[in-house]
C-alpha cells in the first residue's frame, strides 16, 4: 500500500512561503495532479515528497510511514524529470538497468526485468544506443522505462512531456496513462499544462503562490471551480468572466444583461464557459460587435467585448462573421457562475 499523506506541509526560504501548509491525502494507486503556473509551488512540493528538499514544518506520510527523516534512496519513490537524467556514455540498456545495480537487485534478474520495461515503452530496437543517438521522444521513453523497471511504491513526475513536440506529447501521455493504470503505482505528476491535468488525472490539485485553490476530479474542478482563478485557468479556453452588478435579480455589464439571479444583488462576476453559450438568432443576454473570429475545425470561435473582458463563444462550424459585426449571444442564467468581485470565491 502506499497511500501518501500530506499534513500541513511548508516550505519557507526566509520570509518567502514557496508552499503553505499542504494537506492532503493521496490514496494508493491515485494518478494526482499538481496544476498550476510557474512558481506555485509544485515542483517544490514534489522535491519534498521525494526528499530532495526538507519542509520547514509539517509530515510527509508514505504507506502510512513517517518519512520526513528518510534519505530519498530509502523512500522507495521513482522520478521522471523534464531533463531525462539519462547517464550519456551508457547505452539505453545500461541506463534503464541502472536503478537495478544501484539497488542491488540479483544480477539474474537484470536481463527479464529491463526487457519487460523497455518493451513496455517500445524501445526493444533501441536498447544498444546512447542517448544522443535518440530523438527527445525515445530519451523520454528511456526515462520512464527507468522509473519502471523496478516497481517503486510512488512515481513522481516532473512535467516530462514539456520537451516533447505537440503530437509526441500527446502520445506519450497515453502511454504514461496506460503504464501507471497497468503498473498500479500511486504516481504524483506536476504540469502547467490543464489539457495534460484533465487527461491523465484522477484528482487534480491547482495550486497558486504555493497555495492550494481546489482539489477534485477533472469534472468536478471543470464544472465547479472554486474560484475565478481555476474558472480561468482549466479549460481551453478559459471560463470567461465579466465583472458586472446584479440589480433586482438581472446581472448587467456592459453589452450584457442576464435575468434570472434572485437572492443575489451587487457587484459580482459572471463566467459562463465558451461551449455552453449559442449564437442567438435574435437579442440575446450578451451583445456587441464581433472582436475576433476563429476557425477551428470542428467549431467557430467568436470573441467580442463585453463586461470589460473578451468573451468567447462557441459558434457551429458554418457560422461565418466579420470583424466589427453585430453580435449576439444566447447565455442564460443556468450556464452562469456567480464569483465575488472581491475576494474571487464561487457564490453561486
Ligand atoms: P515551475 O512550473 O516554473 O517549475 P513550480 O510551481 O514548480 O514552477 P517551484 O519550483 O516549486 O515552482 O517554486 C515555488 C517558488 O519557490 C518559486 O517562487 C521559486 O522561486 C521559489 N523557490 C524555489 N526554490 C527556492 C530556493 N532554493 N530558495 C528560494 N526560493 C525558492
Amino acid at each position: 500500500m502506499a497511500e501518501i499523506n500530506l499534513k500541513r506541509v511548508t516550505k519557507r526560504w526566509g520570509d518567502f512561503v514557496g508552499v503553505h501548509e499542504f494537506d492532503l491525502d493521496i490514496a494508493d494507486r491515485e494518478f494526482l495532479v499538481l496544476l498550476g503556473p510557474s512558481g506555485c509551488g509544485k515542483t517544490t512540493t514534489m522535491r519534498m515528497i521525494a526528499g530532495l528538499e526538507d519542509p520547514t514544518s509539517g509530515d510527509i506520510l508514505i504507506g502510512g510511514r513517517r518519512v520526513n527523516d528518510l534519505d530519498p534512496k530509502d523512500r522507495d519513490v521513482a522520478m521522471v524529470f523534464q531533463s531525462y537524467g539519462l547517464y550519456p556514455n551508457m547505452n539505453v540498456w545500461e541506463n534503464i538497468r541502472f536503478p537495478l545495480k544501484v539497488r542491488k537487485v540479483p544480477e539474474e534478474e537484470h536481463e527479464e526485468r529491463v526487457r519487460r520495461a523497455s518493451a513496455m515503452v517500445e524501445l526493444d530496437d533501441f536498447l544498444h544506443r546512447k542517448p544522443a543517438a535518440l530523438s527527445g521522444g525515445q530519451r523520454q521513453r528511456v526515462a520512464l522505462a527507468r522509473a519502471i523497471v523496478r516497481t517503486p511504491k510512488v512515481f513522481l513526475m516532473d512535467e516530462p512531456l514539456s520537451n516533447l513536440d505537440a503530437k509526441l506529447r500527446v502520445s506519450t501521455r497515453a502511454q504514461i496513462k496506460n503504464l501507471s493504470h497497468e503498473l498500479q503505482v500511486t504516481t504524483i505528476y506536476v504540469t502547467h499544462d490543464q489539457i495534460e491535468a484533465m487527461t491523465l488525472a484522477d484528482r487534480v490539485v491547482v495550486m497558486k503562490q504555493g497555495i492550494v485553490q481546489q482539489v477534485g476530479t477533472p469534472t468536478e474542478i471543470y464544472d465547479n471551480p472554486a474560484n475565478t482563478f481555476v474558472a480561468g485557468f482549466i479549460g481551453s479556453p478559459a471560463m470567461n468572466l465579466m465583472d458586472g452588478e446584479v440589480v433586482d435579480g438581472t446581472f448587467k455589464a456592459e453589452g450584457v444583461s442576464i435575468p434570472g439571479f434572485s437572492g443575489v444583488s451587487g457587484p459580482v462576476t459572471c463566467g459562463f464557459r465558451a461551449e455552453d453559450a449559442s449564437v442567438a438568432e435574435g437579442e440575446g443576454e450578451v451583445g456587441a460587435p464581433v472582436y475576433s473570429m476563429e476557425l477551428l475545425g470542428d467549431s467557430t470561435m467568436v470573441t467580442v467585448r463585453a463586461g470589460g473582458a473578451l468573451v468567447a463563444v462557441k459558434a457551429p462550424k458554418e457560422f461565418r462573421t466579420q470583424i466589427k459585426a453585430p453580435f449576439s449571444a444566447h447565455v442564460p442564467a443556468s450556464i452562469c457562475h456567480l464569483f465575488n468581485t472581491e475576494t474571487g470565491e464561487r457564490i453561486a
